[in-house]
């Protein structure tokens, strides 16, 4: 691994580490490439960073990305939820504030109410795969966060999941943007990354990247991510080592 486009601090208030923290260890890890993104400020109760924190945060990543900016590539980003009625905030982020790698990473539905970590009802698989296909349609996000998170808890790959991932797989080749195979889920042993969705993905012509997700800098290259890797090549898939091939 040489770059990893998912990445948070402790200003989310469930990892740890300053910006620098991270910025240093993928220096030492040889990184070319880091992008941050924390989860994005909005409205609903599993966001923890605070929209009146966003000056003191971005005056703080841009001093970090000051000082590291001769030895590696620093991208702003968010890992963001699609909530139609966010997306002026995500675009003053973007434009204004220039957090250019906004992520999709959906735990819930457009209406804000299904939390993907929850999801046991075909219906609530549908309505997520919905809004993760509607959101992708905005043209706002860069890359789709671990586009299997529900199985989480929706234990049974089934027809539900296959027409599901039909449709956020062809959504993703039509509009070229690679699917992360995230790690964490490895790492917290939970329902993702799903070996039977990436077996699924080979029908369709798709681009990956294998992502820590770290919540600590010691997470950035650990034996999850590497397990994971080895894990995915066994399978035959072709991971992109930075966005820019996945282009
Ligand atoms: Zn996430
Ligand atoms: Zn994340």
């Amino acid at each position: 691994m040489i770059a990893n486009y998912h990445t948070h601090s402790r200003w989310c208030k469930h990892a740890t580490g300053e910006f620098s923290d991270y910025f240093r260890k993928a220096v030492e890890l040889g990184f070319k490439e880091i992008a941050m993104t924390d989860h994005v400020c909005h409205r609903y109760s599993w966001c923890w960073l605070d929209f009146n924190d966003i000056g003191e945060f971005d005056a703080q990543l841009n001093a970090a990305i000051e000082e590291y900016r001769d030895r590696i590539k620093i991208l702003k980003g968010f890992e963001c939820e699609y909530l139609p009625e966010e997306m002026d905030t995500y675009r003053y982020l973007r434009d204004e504030l220039g957090y250019e790698f906004l992520i999709m990473g959906q735990h819930c539905d457009s209406t804000g109410r299904i939390n993907a970590f929850n999801i046991t009802k075909p219906d609530e698989v549908k309505a997520y795969g919905q809004s993760v296909c509607e959101g992708l349609a905005t043209g706002m996000f860069k890359m789709l966060a671990h586009p299997d998170v529900f199985l989480t808890e929706y234990k049974s790959w089934d027809k539900t999941c296959e027409e599901v991932f039909h449709d956020i797989f062809t959504t993703c080749e039509s509009l070229r943007i690679p699917i992360e195979i995230n790690t964490n889920g490895y790492r917290g042993k939970r329902g993702y990354p799903s070996f039977e969705m990436l077996e699924f993905s080979k029908g369709y012509d798709l681009r990956y990247l294998i992502n820590s997700d770290a919540h600590d800098p010691e997470h950035l290259y650990d034996e999850p991510v590497k397990a994971c890797e080895r894990e995915v090549a066994e399978h035959g898939i072709h991971v992109c080592e930075t966005f820019a091939k996945t282009k």
